[in-house]
Protein backbone atom coordinates (compact mmCIF):
# COMPACT_ATOMS: atom_id res chain seq x y z
CA UNK A 1 0.00 0.00 0.00
CA UNK A 2 1.36 3.49 -1.05
CA UNK A 3 0.85 6.58 1.67
CA UNK A 4 1.59 10.01 0.78
CA UNK A 5 2.16 12.32 3.80
CA UNK A 6 1.74 15.80 3.21
CA UNK A 7 4.00 17.78 6.04
CA UNK A 8 6.86 16.77 7.63
CA UNK A 9 5.98 18.28 11.21
CA UNK A 10 6.78 16.28 14.31
CA UNK A 11 2.63 14.45 13.38
CA UNK A 12 3.79 13.90 9.82
CA UNK A 13 7.23 11.91 10.45
CA UNK A 14 6.05 10.24 13.21
CA UNK A 15 3.46 8.61 10.55
CA UNK A 16 5.60 8.19 8.00
CA UNK A 17 8.22 6.28 10.32
CA UNK A 18 5.71 4.19 12.19
CA UNK A 19 3.95 3.22 8.93
CA UNK A 20 7.15 2.32 7.53
CA UNK A 21 7.77 -0.28 10.35
CA UNK A 22 4.41 -1.39 9.02
CA UNK A 23 4.81 -2.25 5.61
CA UNK A 24 3.65 0.63 3.75
CA UNK A 25 5.47 2.51 1.51
CA UNK A 26 5.55 5.97 2.46
CA UNK A 27 6.60 9.25 0.75
CA UNK A 28 6.87 12.60 2.88
CA UNK A 29 6.23 15.84 0.96
CA UNK A 30 7.47 18.94 2.58
CA UNK A 31 6.71 22.48 0.71
CA UNK A 32 9.83 23.66 3.40
CA UNK A 33 13.45 23.49 2.64
CA UNK A 34 14.21 21.83 6.22
CA UNK A 35 11.67 19.36 7.57
CA UNK A 36 10.34 19.46 11.74
CA UNK A 37 7.77 22.25 10.62
CA UNK A 38 7.09 23.73 14.28
CA UNK A 39 9.41 21.31 16.12
CA UNK A 40 12.76 21.61 15.25
CA UNK A 41 15.76 24.16 15.26
CA UNK A 42 17.49 27.16 13.55
CA UNK A 43 20.71 27.54 14.44
CA UNK A 44 21.94 31.32 14.91
CA UNK A 45 25.05 32.40 16.61
CA UNK A 46 25.85 28.77 18.03
CA UNK A 47 22.19 28.81 19.40
CA UNK A 48 19.94 26.41 18.68
CA UNK A 49 17.01 28.01 18.70
CA UNK A 50 13.74 26.15 17.63
CA UNK A 51 11.31 27.34 15.48
CA UNK A 52 7.75 26.77 17.71
CA UNK A 53 8.32 23.91 21.00
CA UNK A 54 10.85 25.35 23.68
CA UNK A 55 12.45 21.91 23.33
CA UNK A 56 10.53 19.75 25.73
CA UNK A 57 8.80 16.72 25.90
CA UNK A 58 5.78 17.08 28.02
CA UNK A 59 5.86 13.69 29.34
CA UNK A 60 9.67 13.12 28.96
CA UNK A 61 10.45 9.05 28.81
CA UNK A 62 6.96 7.89 29.76
CA UNK A 63 5.00 9.73 27.78
CA UNK A 64 3.17 8.81 24.07
CA UNK A 65 6.02 10.31 21.73
CA UNK A 66 8.98 8.31 23.78
CA UNK A 67 6.70 5.29 23.41
CA UNK A 68 5.87 5.85 19.28
CA UNK A 69 10.12 6.47 19.16
CA UNK A 70 11.03 3.76 21.29
CA UNK A 71 8.79 1.77 18.72
CA UNK A 72 10.38 2.72 15.64
CA UNK A 73 13.95 3.01 17.37
CA UNK A 74 14.76 5.92 16.90
CA UNK A 75 18.10 7.20 18.19
CA UNK A 76 17.28 10.24 20.51
CA UNK A 77 17.94 10.88 24.37
CA UNK A 78 15.36 12.49 26.61
CA UNK A 79 16.50 13.34 30.30
CA UNK A 80 13.91 14.38 32.90
CA UNK A 81 15.41 17.50 34.68
CA UNK A 82 14.78 17.59 38.93
CA UNK A 83 12.96 19.93 39.98
CA UNK A 84 10.35 19.19 36.62
CA UNK A 85 8.72 22.64 37.70
CA UNK A 86 9.13 25.44 40.23
CA UNK A 87 6.72 28.44 40.76
CA UNK A 88 7.80 32.00 41.26
CA UNK A 89 5.82 33.78 43.97
CA UNK A 90 7.10 36.59 46.00
CA UNK A 91 10.49 36.28 44.56
CA UNK A 92 10.85 32.98 45.69
CA UNK A 93 11.05 29.69 43.74
CA UNK A 94 8.40 27.03 45.29
CA UNK A 95 8.19 23.38 44.58
CA UNK A 96 4.45 21.82 43.95
CA UNK A 97 5.11 20.38 47.61
CA UNK A 98 6.25 23.66 49.44
CA UNK A 99 2.91 25.86 47.78
CA UNK A 100 0.87 24.64 51.08
CA UNK A 101 3.40 27.32 52.68
CA UNK A 102 1.83 30.02 51.41
CA UNK A 103 -1.74 29.79 52.60
CA UNK A 104 -3.93 30.12 55.32
CA UNK A 105 -4.89 26.88 57.22
CA UNK A 106 -8.41 27.53 55.53
CA UNK A 107 -6.42 28.13 52.03
CA UNK A 108 -4.50 24.85 52.49
CA UNK A 109 -7.25 22.93 53.31
CA UNK A 110 -9.25 23.92 50.16
CA UNK A 111 -5.99 23.51 48.35
CA UNK A 112 -5.71 19.38 49.18
CA UNK A 113 -9.15 18.48 48.65
CA UNK A 114 -8.43 20.50 45.41
CA UNK A 115 -5.47 18.50 44.70
CA UNK A 116 -7.43 15.12 45.56
CA UNK A 117 -9.99 16.15 43.02
CA UNK A 118 -7.18 16.95 39.87
CA UNK A 119 -6.03 13.32 40.75
CA UNK A 120 -9.64 11.45 41.15
CA UNK A 121 -12.11 13.95 40.00
CA UNK A 122 -13.74 14.00 36.68
CA UNK A 123 -14.73 17.67 36.18
CA UNK A 124 -17.41 18.71 33.33
CA UNK A 125 -18.15 21.14 30.46
CA UNK A 126 -17.46 24.30 32.66
CA UNK A 127 -14.13 25.76 32.01
CA UNK A 128 -12.01 25.23 34.76
CA UNK A 129 -12.17 28.57 35.79
CA UNK A 130 -15.62 28.68 36.89
CA UNK A 131 -14.53 25.00 38.64
CA UNK A 132 -11.79 26.53 40.72
CA UNK A 133 -14.06 29.64 41.72
CA UNK A 134 -16.89 26.86 43.20
CA UNK A 135 -13.80 25.53 45.32
CA UNK A 136 -11.93 28.76 46.24
CA UNK A 137 -11.97 32.66 46.20
CA UNK A 138 -8.20 32.47 46.95
CA UNK A 139 -6.76 34.71 43.67
CA UNK A 140 -3.53 32.69 43.65
CA UNK A 141 -5.08 29.46 42.93
CA UNK A 142 -6.29 30.61 40.02
CA UNK A 143 -3.44 32.05 39.35
CA UNK A 144 -1.43 29.39 39.57
CA UNK A 145 -3.49 26.79 37.15
CA UNK A 146 -3.92 29.56 34.79
CA UNK A 147 0.61 29.82 34.55
CA UNK A 148 0.54 25.82 34.27
CA UNK A 149 -2.35 26.42 31.59
CA UNK A 150 -0.41 29.58 30.05
CA UNK A 151 2.68 27.50 29.20
CA UNK A 152 1.51 24.08 28.70
CA UNK A 153 -1.10 25.11 26.18
CA UNK A 154 -1.40 28.83 25.50
CA UNK A 155 -4.70 29.43 26.85
CA UNK A 156 -6.25 30.94 30.30
CA UNK A 157 -8.35 28.29 32.22
CA UNK A 158 -11.28 30.24 31.54
CA UNK A 159 -10.50 28.58 28.19
CA UNK A 160 -10.45 24.95 28.80
CA UNK A 161 -12.95 23.03 30.39
CA UNK A 162 -12.52 21.30 33.68
CA UNK A 163 -12.87 18.01 32.01
CA UNK A 164 -9.96 18.71 29.92
CA UNK A 165 -7.88 20.51 32.58
CA UNK A 166 -8.37 17.72 35.43
CA UNK A 167 -7.57 14.71 32.54
CA UNK A 168 -4.21 16.84 32.14
CA UNK A 169 -3.14 17.14 35.38
CA UNK A 170 -3.86 13.14 35.66
CA UNK A 171 -1.79 12.68 32.75
CA UNK A 172 1.07 14.82 34.65
CA UNK A 173 0.68 12.80 37.87
CA UNK A 174 1.18 9.43 36.45
CA UNK A 175 3.52 10.20 33.73
CA UNK A 176 5.18 12.77 34.96
CA UNK A 177 7.44 15.51 32.60
CA UNK A 178 8.94 17.33 30.62
CA UNK A 179 11.92 15.57 29.46
CA UNK A 180 14.51 17.51 27.27
CA UNK A 181 15.98 15.95 24.37
CA UNK A 182 19.70 16.11 24.03
CA UNK A 183 20.28 18.47 21.06
CA UNK A 184 16.55 19.96 21.00
CA UNK A 185 13.84 19.66 18.84
CA UNK A 186 15.83 18.82 15.86
CA UNK A 187 17.81 15.75 17.80
CA UNK A 188 14.11 14.17 17.78
CA UNK A 189 13.08 15.21 13.81
CA UNK A 190 16.83 13.96 12.94
CA UNK A 191 16.44 10.97 14.34
CA UNK A 192 13.09 10.44 12.61
CA UNK A 193 14.85 11.40 9.12
CA UNK A 194 16.86 8.67 9.73
CA UNK A 195 14.32 6.02 9.36
CA UNK A 196 12.12 7.55 7.09
CA UNK A 197 12.90 6.10 3.52
CA UNK A 198 11.47 9.34 1.15
CA UNK A 199 11.67 12.70 2.48
CA UNK A 200 10.82 15.46 -0.35
CA UNK A 201 11.88 19.20 0.89
CA UNK A 202 10.49 22.14 -1.41
CA UNK A 203 7.79 20.45 -2.86
CA UNK A 204 4.56 21.92 -2.12
CA UNK A 205 1.12 19.92 -2.36
CA UNK A 206 -0.97 21.85 -4.14
CA UNK A 207 -4.37 19.63 -4.32
CA UNK A 208 -5.43 16.38 -2.68
CA UNK A 209 -7.40 14.63 -5.31
CA UNK A 210 -10.50 13.15 -4.50
CA UNK A 211 -12.84 11.19 -6.81
CA UNK A 212 -16.05 9.41 -5.67
CA UNK A 213 -16.06 10.37 -2.02
CA UNK A 214 -12.35 8.93 -2.11
CA UNK A 215 -8.79 10.07 -2.02
CA UNK A 216 -6.69 8.76 -4.59
CA UNK A 217 -3.30 10.79 -4.56
CA UNK A 218 -1.90 14.55 -4.76
CA UNK A 219 -1.04 16.85 -6.65
CA UNK A 220 2.51 18.44 -6.64
CA UNK A 221 3.98 20.72 -9.23
CA UNK A 222 1.45 20.49 -11.31
CA UNK A 223 2.29 16.34 -11.52
CA UNK A 224 -0.67 13.86 -10.22
CA UNK A 225 0.78 11.69 -7.96
CA UNK A 226 -1.26 8.33 -7.30
CA UNK A 227 -1.49 6.99 -3.50
CA UNK A 228 -3.77 4.64 -1.65
CA UNK A 229 -3.97 6.30 1.37
CA UNK A 230 -3.14 10.45 1.97
CA UNK A 231 -2.32 11.00 5.22
CA UNK A 232 -1.93 15.45 5.86
CA UNK A 233 0.06 16.97 8.51
CA UNK A 234 -1.00 20.43 7.22
CA UNK A 235 -3.87 21.14 9.84
CA UNK A 236 -7.48 20.68 9.61
CA UNK A 237 -8.41 24.16 7.67
CA UNK A 238 -5.88 23.93 5.21
CA UNK A 239 -6.44 20.51 4.42
CA UNK A 240 -10.28 21.00 3.93
CA UNK A 241 -8.77 23.54 0.92
CA UNK A 242 -6.40 21.00 -0.30
CA UNK A 243 -9.22 18.48 -1.10
CA UNK A 244 -11.97 21.21 -2.12
CA UNK A 245 -14.32 22.19 0.78
CA UNK A 246 -16.97 20.97 -2.02
CA UNK A 247 -15.92 17.24 -1.25
CA UNK A 248 -16.91 17.49 2.11
CA UNK A 249 -20.77 17.43 3.82
CA UNK A 250 -21.54 21.22 5.04
CA UNK A 251 -21.63 19.96 8.54
CA UNK A 252 -17.72 19.35 8.50
CA UNK A 253 -17.27 22.00 7.20
CA UNK A 254 -18.53 24.56 9.16
CA UNK A 255 -16.84 22.34 12.16
CA UNK A 256 -13.73 22.91 11.10
CA UNK A 257 -14.03 26.40 10.23
CA UNK A 258 -14.93 27.36 13.75
CA UNK A 259 -12.50 25.74 15.18
CA UNK A 260 -10.11 28.04 17.66
CA UNK A 261 -6.49 28.43 17.42
CA UNK A 262 -4.18 28.70 20.55
CA UNK A 263 -1.51 31.60 19.93
CA UNK A 264 1.03 32.55 21.73
CA UNK A 265 4.44 35.04 21.90
CA UNK A 266 7.87 33.00 22.62
CA UNK A 267 11.18 35.15 23.53
CA UNK A 268 14.62 33.61 23.49
CA UNK A 269 17.32 35.07 25.51
CA UNK A 270 21.00 34.76 25.87
CA UNK A 271 22.74 34.99 29.02
CA UNK A 272 26.33 34.18 30.44
CA UNK A 273 24.85 33.32 33.72
CA UNK A 274 22.50 30.68 34.33
CA UNK A 275 18.82 32.36 35.20
CA UNK A 276 17.08 29.46 36.64
CA UNK A 277 19.84 26.78 37.58
CA UNK A 278 17.68 24.05 36.60
CA UNK A 279 16.13 22.40 33.41
CA UNK A 280 12.29 22.13 34.53
CA UNK A 281 10.02 25.16 33.84
CA UNK A 282 9.61 27.89 35.97
CA UNK A 283 6.03 28.91 36.38
CA UNK A 284 5.04 32.43 36.99
CA UNK A 285 1.70 33.18 38.59
CA UNK A 286 2.13 36.79 39.22
CA UNK A 287 3.43 38.06 35.59
CA UNK A 288 0.68 39.72 33.80
CA UNK A 289 1.61 37.83 30.32
CA UNK A 290 4.48 35.70 30.98
CA UNK A 291 3.60 32.03 32.10
CA UNK A 292 6.73 30.51 32.56
CA UNK A 293 10.81 30.01 31.23
CA UNK A 294 13.06 27.02 31.51
CA UNK A 295 16.49 26.80 30.94
CA UNK A 296 17.24 23.82 28.84
CA UNK A 297 20.78 24.51 28.94
CA UNK A 298 21.37 23.48 32.67
CA UNK A 299 20.71 20.45 31.15
CA UNK A 300 21.58 20.19 27.29
CA UNK A 301 24.85 22.70 27.07
CA UNK A 302 25.02 21.39 23.48
CA UNK A 303 22.44 23.90 22.67
CA UNK A 304 24.20 27.58 23.10
CA UNK A 305 27.87 28.45 22.99
CA UNK A 306 30.11 27.63 25.48
CA UNK A 307 29.65 29.94 28.39
CA UNK A 308 26.36 30.62 27.61
CA UNK A 309 22.76 30.16 28.61
CA UNK A 310 19.88 29.56 26.88
CA UNK A 311 16.55 31.05 28.43
CA UNK A 312 12.78 30.91 26.92
CA UNK A 313 9.92 32.59 28.08
CA UNK A 314 6.53 31.82 26.96
CA UNK A 315 3.13 33.81 26.73
CA UNK A 316 -0.37 32.98 25.82
CA UNK A 317 -1.42 35.88 23.18
CA UNK A 318 -4.21 37.75 24.78
CA UNK A 319 -5.33 39.81 22.32
CA UNK A 320 -5.05 41.07 18.49
CA UNK A 321 -2.34 44.34 19.55
CA UNK A 322 0.68 42.30 19.27
CA UNK A 323 3.00 45.63 19.84
CA UNK A 324 0.85 45.42 23.15
CA UNK A 325 1.68 42.03 23.89
CA UNK A 326 5.10 41.98 23.23
CA UNK A 327 5.95 44.80 25.20
CA UNK A 328 3.59 43.42 28.58
CA UNK A 329 5.91 40.36 28.25
CA UNK A 330 9.16 42.01 27.71
CA UNK A 331 8.43 44.04 31.23
CA UNK A 332 7.42 41.09 32.65
CA UNK A 333 11.26 39.93 32.37
CA UNK A 334 12.00 42.58 33.63
CA UNK A 335 10.48 41.96 36.72
CA UNK A 336 10.96 38.38 36.68
CA UNK A 337 14.82 37.89 35.74
CA UNK A 338 17.32 40.12 38.21
CA UNK A 339 19.02 42.86 36.08
CA UNK A 340 17.77 41.55 32.81
CA UNK A 341 19.05 44.42 31.01
CA UNK A 342 22.49 43.99 31.89
CA UNK A 343 23.00 40.13 32.15
CA UNK A 344 20.51 39.40 29.07
CA UNK A 345 20.18 39.35 25.29
CA UNK A 346 17.44 38.73 23.53
CA UNK A 347 18.03 36.92 20.30
CA UNK A 348 14.44 36.16 19.26
CA UNK A 349 10.97 37.34 19.53
CA UNK A 350 8.11 35.31 18.03
CA UNK A 351 4.58 35.43 17.60
CA UNK A 352 2.49 32.34 16.88
CA UNK A 353 -0.80 33.02 15.23
CA UNK A 354 -3.11 32.69 12.60
CA UNK A 355 -1.83 30.15 10.39
CA UNK A 356 1.10 29.87 12.38
CA UNK A 357 -0.20 28.84 16.15
CA UNK A 358 1.24 27.43 18.89
CA UNK A 359 -1.59 24.75 18.48
CA UNK A 360 -3.92 24.95 15.84
CA UNK A 361 -6.67 23.91 17.59
CA UNK A 362 -7.57 25.00 21.51
CA UNK A 363 -6.68 22.01 23.89
CA UNK A 364 -10.29 19.85 24.56
CA UNK A 365 -11.47 20.27 21.27
CA UNK A 366 -11.84 16.63 19.67
CA UNK A 367 -11.54 16.08 16.10
CA UNK A 368 -11.28 12.65 14.59
CA UNK A 369 -8.40 11.72 12.54
CA UNK A 370 -10.59 9.96 9.86
CA UNK A 371 -12.16 12.37 7.39
CA UNK A 372 -15.55 12.14 5.37
CA UNK A 373 -13.27 11.39 2.50
CA UNK A 374 -12.40 7.85 2.82
CA UNK A 375 -8.63 7.13 2.93
CA UNK A 376 -8.19 10.61 3.83
CA UNK A 377 -6.86 11.14 7.20
CA UNK A 378 -5.45 14.28 9.57
CA UNK A 379 -2.58 14.06 12.27
CA UNK A 380 -0.80 17.12 14.34
CA UNK A 381 -1.73 19.33 16.44
CA UNK A 382 -5.45 19.54 14.99
CA UNK A 383 -6.61 16.54 16.15
CA UNK A 384 -4.46 15.47 19.38
CA UNK A 385 -5.86 13.67 21.87
CA UNK A 386 -7.82 14.96 24.92
CA UNK A 387 -5.71 14.99 28.08
CA UNK A 388 -2.69 14.89 26.25
CA UNK A 389 -0.74 18.16 25.89
CA UNK A 390 1.22 19.06 22.91
CA UNK A 391 3.32 16.52 21.16
CA UNK A 392 2.42 13.91 23.39
CA UNK A 393 -1.25 14.18 21.85
CA UNK A 394 0.07 14.33 18.47
CA UNK A 395 1.70 11.02 18.86
CA UNK A 396 -1.08 9.37 20.93
CA UNK A 397 -3.23 10.18 18.24
CA UNK A 398 -0.99 8.46 15.18
CA UNK A 399 -0.42 5.62 17.27
CA UNK A 400 -4.12 4.96 17.16
CA UNK A 401 -4.41 6.14 13.34
CA UNK A 402 -1.40 3.15 12.52
CA UNK A 403 -3.76 0.41 14.08
CA UNK A 404 -6.61 1.53 12.64
CA UNK A 405 -5.18 1.76 9.01
CA UNK A 406 -2.64 -1.21 8.92
C1 LIG B 1 5.87 28.59 21.09
C2 LIG B 1 5.57 27.13 21.08
C3 LIG B 1 6.01 26.34 22.12
C4 LIG B 1 5.75 24.96 22.11
N1 LIG B 1 6.32 24.18 23.05
C5 LIG B 1 6.21 22.84 22.97
C6 LIG B 1 6.97 21.99 23.80
O1 LIG B 1 7.84 22.43 24.56
N2 LIG B 1 6.78 20.66 23.71
C7 LIG B 1 5.89 20.12 22.82
O2 LIG B 1 5.72 18.90 22.80
N3 LIG B 1 5.20 20.91 21.96
C8 LIG B 1 5.35 22.25 21.99
N4 LIG B 1 4.71 23.04 21.11
C9 LIG B 1 3.77 22.44 20.16
C10 LIG B 1 4.48 21.73 19.02
O3 LIG B 1 5.52 22.53 18.53
C11 LIG B 1 3.45 21.44 17.93
O4 LIG B 1 2.34 20.77 18.51
C12 LIG B 1 4.00 20.55 16.84
O5 LIG B 1 5.26 20.97 16.41
C13 LIG B 1 3.02 20.55 15.67
O6 LIG B 1 3.42 19.58 14.76
P1 LIG B 1 2.54 19.24 13.48
O7 LIG B 1 3.15 18.07 12.84
O8 LIG B 1 1.11 19.17 13.88
O9 LIG B 1 2.60 20.54 12.54
P2 LIG B 1 3.80 21.40 11.93
O10 LIG B 1 5.00 21.35 12.76
O11 LIG B 1 3.23 22.75 11.64
O12 LIG B 1 4.13 20.68 10.56
C14 LIG B 1 3.39 20.85 9.39
C15 LIG B 1 4.34 20.79 8.20
O13 LIG B 1 3.58 20.81 6.99
C16 LIG B 1 4.25 21.62 6.03
N5 LIG B 1 3.25 22.01 5.01
C17 LIG B 1 2.22 22.87 5.17
N6 LIG B 1 1.52 22.93 4.02
C18 LIG B 1 2.11 22.10 3.14
C19 LIG B 1 1.81 21.73 1.79
N7 LIG B 1 0.77 22.24 1.13
N8 LIG B 1 2.63 20.84 1.18
C20 LIG B 1 3.70 20.29 1.84
N9 LIG B 1 4.01 20.63 3.12
C21 LIG B 1 3.22 21.51 3.77
C22 LIG B 1 4.78 22.76 6.90
O14 LIG B 1 5.82 23.45 6.25
C23 LIG B 1 5.26 22.00 8.13
O15 LIG B 1 6.59 21.57 8.01
C24 LIG B 1 4.98 24.41 21.06
C25 LIG B 1 4.56 25.20 20.01
C26 LIG B 1 4.89 26.54 19.99
C27 LIG B 1 4.51 27.35 18.79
Amino acid sequence: MRVAVIGSGIGGLLSACLLEEKGFSVDVYEKLPYAGGRFTNISYRGFELSTGALHMVPHGNKGALAKALKKVNADVEIVEPKPEGMFRIKNRNYTVNELPELFSLRDKLSLLRILAELKYGRGGDESFKEWLRKRSKNELFYRIANSFAGWSLSIGIEEISSREYIRITKNVNKLRGPGIPIGGCKAIIDSLLDIVENVFLRKKVDRIIVENGKAIGIEVNGQRKFYDIVVSDVGPKETLKLAGEENFPRSYVSSIRNLKEAEGIKVQIASKKPILEFGGVLFTPEAERVAGLNEVTSVDETIAPKGYHLIQAHAPLKSSDVEREISLVLKDLNNIIKDFKKNCEILLIQVFRKKYPVNRVKQGTSLKFETPIKNLYIVGDGVKASGYMETEGIAKRVLELVEVIS
